[in-house]
């Protein structure tokens, strides 16, 4: 090391090496402490242990009403018996074979997806962030393939994509602006739902146009069905790629398979995800045939498409494509809108927003951490995706029962909070 440059030794940005014992290891308690883990959010003292359909359970034996879900993940509740079985069945008999090898799990899975949508292939991933940075990859290959070299993506405001540096970059989550600089370049971006604006932001660099049905962590912001089919044909005149982000609103959430449909589209590309292992960390990337450019040696993953959560992922797919399972969601969905409509005009609050099981309330006022905070300690969880508007997204197998007792909670809740005394 050159004279010039100084010692790293006693500065604390640089640690010191531990004095471990070499050869001994030590062993952790039934209550481990907290201190080991990063601390990448603020998360409240309870830790649950047990979970059965809608209602978590945690260590003390409180039971919760659970319309977060694991954000929208576990679309049929807690510990479902069709996944307990597949993962179990899937375990006894093999649980990893190699990525270099096909298994009997994933192509089912892929099968049953391309079945069911406008896609003709698809590439499984192990988050919603991953999918979409395949997305990423495979828009630019097909742009420097088909278009010339063509790499931009015209992304929206307020949209959300994940967490990886690409996906981060194309996300526009207000915190994340100044982080990790600097981002990956090529994201231009448009206001939602204005047609002429994303028309004017497409040029020759352009190979994709990437959009989220419902924008879910902006606040549960729907992209309308007119604005979808102007994308569809905007998109098709200046020769680029629709990409779809239904990692929140895919897997039946929003009362059909796929929310693409409700417009009557068919996108070039979709991503999926949360719900679509039914907790188990899933995801996949679907693409019309002809836009399925990756080589082999391209696109890949030690863990992606294994049989443990491909095997979870056809148990979702064969409960969601039941008859009557969608029809189930769509009337709990109009029962939980009607529910949240009653509140709001009884308490004077804002909106109700989404669709299916995928819904908000506006409340007005930047309260709602707080009202989050409060329905925790009465045993309700819920979700604020931003300060004034409280997120719902329960299982897909809620009861009106307890879609009644959840907004019973929240009637509560609202009563003791200042601004919404009783009428
Ligand atoms: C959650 C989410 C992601 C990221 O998925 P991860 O599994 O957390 O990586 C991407 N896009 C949308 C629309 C999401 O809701």
């Amino acid at each position: 090391m050159p004279d010039s440059l100084p010692s790293s030794a006693g500065d604390s940005r640089f640690p010191p090496d531990s004095d471990l014992p070499t050869g001994e290891y030590a062993v952790t308690t039934a209550k481990p402490a907290l201190e080991s883990l990063m601390e990448i959010t603020r998360r409240p003292p309870v830790i649950f242990v047990e979970g059965r359909g809608s209602w978590l359970f945690d260590r003390e034996g409180r039971r919760y009403l659970d319309f977060v879900q694991g954000w929208a993940v576990n679309c049929l509740g807690h510990c479902p018996p069709e996944i307990v079985d597949a993962v179990t069945a899937q375990a006894r008999r093999l649980i990893n074979s190699s990525p270099a090898f096909h298994n009997e799990p994933s192509a089912r899975l892929a099968e049953m997806i391309t079945r069911n949508s406008c896609f003709q292939k698809v590439f499984f991933a192990n988050s919603g962030a991953e999918a979409n940075e395949g997305a990423i990859k495979l828009a630019r290959k097909w742009g420097a393939k088909f278009r010339g070299g063509a790499f931009e993506i015209v992304t929206m405001e307020h949209s959300f994509h994940g967490r990886t540096l690409a996906t981060m970059s194309a996300s526009d989550k207000p915190q994340w602006r100044n982080l990790y600089e600097p981002k990956v370049p090529g994201f231009p971006r448009a206001p939602l739902n204005d047609l002429p604006a994303a028309a004017a932001m497409i040029t020759e660099k352009t190979a994709a146009v990437l959009v989220e049905p419902i924008q879910g962590e902006a606040g549960v912001i729907p992209a309308t069905d007119d604005y979808l089919r102007g994308l569809r044909t905007l998109t098709r005149e200046r020769g680029v790629l629709l990409m779809v982000d239904e990692i929140q609103t895919g897997m039946g959430r929003t009362g059909r398979l796929f929310a693409y449909e409700h417009a009557g589209i068919e996108p070039d590309v979709m991503t999926l995800g949360k719900g679509m292992g039914g907790g188990v960390p899933l995801a996949a990337l679907a693409a019309k045939e002809a836009v399925s450019v990756f080589e082999p040696g391209e696109q890949g993953g030690t863990f992606n498409g294994n049989l443990l959560v491909t095997a979870a992922g056809c148990a979702v797919m064969e409960t969601l494509t039941r008859p009557g399972f969608l029809e189930a969601v769509v009337s709990a969905g109009e029962h939980l809108r009607g529910r949240l409509a009653a509140l709001s005009a009884k308490r004077g609050l804002g909106e109700v927003r989404g669709r299916g099981l995928l819904l908000a309330l506006v409340l007005g006022k930047d309260i709602a951490a707080s009202v989050v905070e409060r329905a925790l300690r009465r045993g309700l969880l819920i979700n604020a995706p931003v300060p004034d508007t409280l997120r719902f997204m329960p299982a897909l197998t809620v009861s009106r029962e307890e879609v009644d007792e959840m907004v019973e909670v929240l009637d509560l809740i609202l009563r003791e909070n200042p601004p919404y005394p009783d009428p």
